[in-house]
């Protein structure tokens, strides 16, 4: 194998030559502490960046085996390697000539802790992979520069970043204890016959709307009322207390700006883990978790939202009910019935952004216009039947509508963004002041058929080209000559998560979508392949930028791609 020395002379040969003559530096080179490699030369400097692998031997890098043997501590143990790098390379990484010259970076990471192609660690070998801009001089080498780059600057980086003997130890003791207890906590949940946990002394709010880290000096930390209090012991951190959310129908009360929808985003997220000092570390949530919202203008292929819709205007089916232009009510209910087709098994819904005409129907308004002119069956007529038909649990915000006191299990009422268990108070307000509202429900929730996607809707291909899959932000992906939009699936937290969504798209239609298995069987074959085989399965070079997503969002993904057609 070549080495160092043979790149620094092979790099300044290139000085000053054609961008293109860049290529020749792919391949493996031998450094003092480890294996440089590069995978993907970019084509010009303005072009996305080289792809490179950095692999240390675990003798160099020195991690003791119980930071990474079991799986908890493996993906912390990845995703705290991943901030150490990111944060050395930022460092490091400094502008040298046009384009991307001087780069160095690796997946931009957030608040959670994620299964990332970025970092890998075995028995034998620490793996991390990143981006390189190869510096240029307009459209020339710059040769000097990138055997700076390459031969000094990534061996001061690994360095500093991936060995453990460089690293704060107690940090990265703290880093796998947090992410090993809370997944302790998400799978000891259902034992106890709880959907989420909040722990006391937890840190809802956020910075702001556009800034994920903890609001820092006027938070309120959360405390749970007696009457929901739980406890745990966790494997690290021993005793924990907290409010326990339990399975059926939960209602969220409070007055407006108590805090309501912070405690619901707080849930929604609570099916990934966070970083310690997140605030929401030890925040769980059922791994089936989906958020519901209303999304006019989605499409919508195919679903049976009979449950919730029937006899539209011109005879629309709505057994198989198929749009271009969904309404706020009929993507709210294809939203459902998507979740429950995937196997959800909590709903999550906020009144902020719910469509009020499928969330309630009063006395008042159902005297008005009779049930047959009303194609809607409201949410609140569902709620129980989803429960006891399907085992599907709901929390939902709700400020507006005392109607909902009927049908829950819990009430919990925010006020000055503390919790407070108001379930018998609600009740008792039920019992005396009725809605007599007629249920329009019906005896069961309905039947959930699965839907069969037809390969030939399903085009990645452009041009020439027969795959072409790009993310455009943390909420678009461009599929082919399609654009899929993803802003209302808001459980997608890393753009990275859309790399690999759209990435499983192209791998499903290759593998498993033939025109015969149902929609949730194509998702369990592609998560399992993907448990079995890691997020390389989905791209032939191995790639940095993959961060795991559930099966929710692959689905969320495939159901917004407007050519799909099902059977
Ligand atoms: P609601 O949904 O009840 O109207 P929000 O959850 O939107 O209220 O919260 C209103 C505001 O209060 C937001 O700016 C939020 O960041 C802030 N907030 C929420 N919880 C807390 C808390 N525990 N401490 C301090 N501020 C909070
Ligand atoms: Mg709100």
């Amino acid at each position: 194998m070549t080495n160092r020395e043979n790149l620094r002379q092979l790099l300044l040969q290139l000085d000053e030559r054609g961008y293109k003559a860049y290529h020749d530096i792919k391949g493996s080179y031998q450094f003092p502490d480890f294996t440089l490699i590069i995978d993907r030369v970019q084509g010009d400097p303005f072009a996305t960046p080289s792809q490179v692998r950095v692999q240390l031997p675990q003798s160099v890098a020195g991690f003791p085996p119980h930071l990474y043997q079991i799986p908890s501590r493996e993906i912390a143990l990845r995703d705290y390697l991943t901030r150490s790098f990111s944060r050395a390379a930022r460092h490091i990484s400094s502008r040298r000539g046009t384009g991307s010259s001087g780069l160095i970076a690796i997946v931009p990471v957030g608040q959670s802790v994620l299964d990332r192609t970025s970092a890998f660690v075995t028995d034998t070998i620490v793996e991390v992979r990143f981006v390189v801009g190869l510096p240029a001089q307009g459209r020339r080498i710059a040769g000097r520069q990138a055997a700076q780059m390459l031969c000094d600057d990534i061996p001061r980086l690994v360095e500093q970043s991936l060995k453990y003997q460089s690293l704060d130890a107690a940090a990265i003791e703290h880093h796998v204890e947090t992410v090993e207890d809370a997944d302790w906590l998400r799978q000891e949940l259902a034992e106890r016959g709880l959907v989420a946990f909040i722990p006391d002394g937890a840190i809802l709010p956020r910075r702001s709307g556009v800034n994920d880290q903890p609001l820092s000096s006027d938070a309120v930390p959360f405390q749970s009322p007696t009457t929901l209090r739980v406890e745990f012991t966790c494997p690290n951190r021993g005793l924990i207390a907290g409010m326990g959310i339990p399975a059926g129908v939960t209602l969220i009360v409070g007055g407006g700006y108590h805090g309501k929808s912070t405690l619901l985003r707080a849930i929604e997220l609570g099916v990934y883990n966070h970083i310690p000092n997140d605030g929401r570390e030890l925040v769980v949530t059922h791994p089936a978790a989906v958020k519901i919202r209303a999304e006019d203008g989605r499409s919508v292929a195919g679903v049976d939202i009979s449950p919730f819709i029937n006899h539209l205007p011109q005879e629309r089916s709505t057994r198989q009910f198929s749009t271009t232009n969904a309404s706020g009510s009929t993507s709210q209910a294809a939203n459902i019935i998507e979740a429950l087709e995937a196997d959800a098994k909590l709903l999550l819904v906020d009144e902020d952004t719910a469509a009020t005409n499928f969330m309630i129907r009063d006395r008042r308004m159902q005297q008005l216009i009779a049930k047959d002119k009303e194609p809607i069956t409201p949410f609140i007529d569902k709620v129980r039947q989803l429960y006891t038909d399907c085992g599907v649990s709901t929390i939902l915000v709700m400020g507006g509508s005392g109607d909902y006191f009927d049908v829950a299990d819990t009430v919990i009422a925010m006020e000055n963004f503390q919790p407070q268990d108001v379930t018998e108070k609600a009740k008792a307000i039920a019992q005396t002041n009725k809605t007599e509202r007629a249920s329009e429900g019906g005896e069961q929730f309905g039947q959930i058929t699965p839907r069969v996607p037809l390969p030939e809707s399903i085009d990645p291909s452009r041009g020439q080209r027969s795959v072409k899959v790009k993310v455009r932000d943390v909420d678009e992906v461009v599929f082919g000559t399609e654009e899929i939009d993803l802003s209302a699936v808001e459980q997608i937290v890393e753009k990275g998560q859309l790399r690999a969504v759209s990435q499983a798209i192209v791998y499903a239609k290759r593998e498993y979508i033939n025109g015969q298995r149902p929609l949730p069987e194509i998702l369990d074959c592609v998560m399992s392949s993907i448990e079995a085989q890691g997020l390389d399965v989905l791209t032939t070079l191995p790639e940095g930028d993959l961060v795991l997503f559930r099966r929710f969002e692959l689905a969320a993904a495939l159901n917004r791609l407007r050519t799909l057609k099902v059977r």
